[in-house]
């Protein structure tokens, strides 16, 4: 491959901050001074002392009151990301078999750890093809029903519904922290916090129901063998002690709970939704408006408030667009690999102010002009 020639963008059009990913998404680099100077009173001190369980404490509170949590919904977390939970839920949250809406990778992933696991039936999948949504209906004889709030490797956000009296677990990866919902509509929502919630990896999160408990609780009672690490049981004990099984890692901690507190503070999901909104509104603006360019997701019903995707005419390199960019510092806009399209992705998560956002287009629009 030639090296591209390099770029130089104007230091007048430059966004504030260069980053854009997806995931592990912009971080409020003041958090991070803040933790710097906590260096020595708490990192590196026990997860099993309240220095650190006071952030966990204050963790599920703010999580309580962000989603405004009815009595007897339980905010549960454990170590290892989305990823984890998916395993998780397949020894401890679903009982014979479950039903999986998926439109994209990461749903994808769920479905076929579930297909894999040999203590279960096979899934029925109702799959949509890549930059729409599956429309939920019901499924007869499932006792889970999966959906994804917002697919990240297409920037598809997908309705969601109780269909029938199956439990409904939904990944919110890319849409907690911002994306309201009704809480009476879902039994387990589960996260990770390193991209809408602006965190570090390594942990996830899930707001689970009462009905969720009594599942978790009577499968852990049942004779099925369950790894103690995935054991949704355990997490559940250990966080209602404001621990975890084993050790978390104390950054993440500490990152999740002043976004979270920042989240509250700047006005909830509503104010967080309305940012991201504005951001993503512009670009797919940007994108209609341009010869070169074009949302991916055709249905503006499912285009992400928070992932945007565009696709690049095939006149033009998205690939080349995107190293021009990082050669200036502004990182993490490829497309999603595996989707293996023409195509530029986009966070826009409350942590990436409009201002930013309409100056990342200012600098496309500069890199193509001189390509
Ligand atoms: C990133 C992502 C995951 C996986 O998260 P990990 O923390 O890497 O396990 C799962 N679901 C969605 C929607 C994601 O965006």
């Amino acid at each position: 491959m030639t090296e591209q020639r390099k770029i130089a963008i104007p230091a007048d059009l430059l966004p504030s901050d260069g980053r854009f990913g997806s995931g592990p998404s912009r971080i409020v680099s003041s958090f991070v001074d803040d933790l710097a100077s906590l260096g020595t009173s708490y990192l590196g001190t026990s997860h099993r002392r309240p220095r650190v369980r006071n952030v966990v404490a204050s963790i599920r509170e703010g999580l309580t009151s962000l989603y405004d949590l009815p009595d007897g919904y339980e905010v549960v977390l454990g170590v290892g990301g989305a990823t984890s939970f998916w395993d998780a839920a397949a020894f401890g949250l679903i009982e014979n078999r479950s039903a999986h809406f998926v439109c994209g990778e990461f749903s994808e992933k769920f479905a076929s750890v579930v297909a894999g696991a040999p203590h279960l039936d096979d899934p029925v999948v109702i799959a949509a093809e890549y930059g729409s949504a599956p429309v939920p209906e019901e499924v007869a004889g499932v006792d889970a029903t999966s959906y994804i709030h917002n697919e990240t490797s297409t920037g598809v956000t997908a309705p969601f519904l109780r269909i029938g009296d199956s439990l409904v677990v939904v990944d919110g990866t890319s849409a907690a922290g911002v994306i309201p919902l009704d809480v009476r509509s879902f039994d387990a929502y589960y996260f990770s916090p390193q991209k809408a919630l602006g965190s570090e990896g390594g942990l996830w999160l899930a707001l689970v129901s009462p009905a969720a408990i009594e599942r978790i609780e009577s499968i852990n009672a049942s004779d099925r063998w369950i790894p103690p690490f995935l054991s949704l049981s355990g997490a559940l004990s250990n966080s209602r002690k404001d621990q975890t099984y084993n050790t978390p890692a104390l950054t993440t901690l500490y990152l999740l709970d002043r976004q979270i507190a920042l989240t509250l503070a700047d006005g909830g999901l509503e104010s967080a939704f309305r940012t991201s909104s504005a951001s993503a509104q512009h670009l797919y603006t940007w994108a209609e408006s341009h010869a070169y360019a074009s949302p991916f997701v055709e249905d503006k019903r499912f285009r992400s408030p928070t992932v945007v995707t565009i696709d690049i005419d095939a006149s033009l390199s998205a690939d080349s667009i995107a190293v021009a960019l990082r050669d200036n510092g502004i990182v993490d806009v490829e497309g999603y690999r595996k989707l293996g399209r023409n195509q530029l992705r986009v966070a826009t998560f409350p942590n990436i102010p409009t201002a930013d956002v309409l100056a990342l287009t200012a600098c496309i629009d500069y890199v193509i002009e001189v390509m």
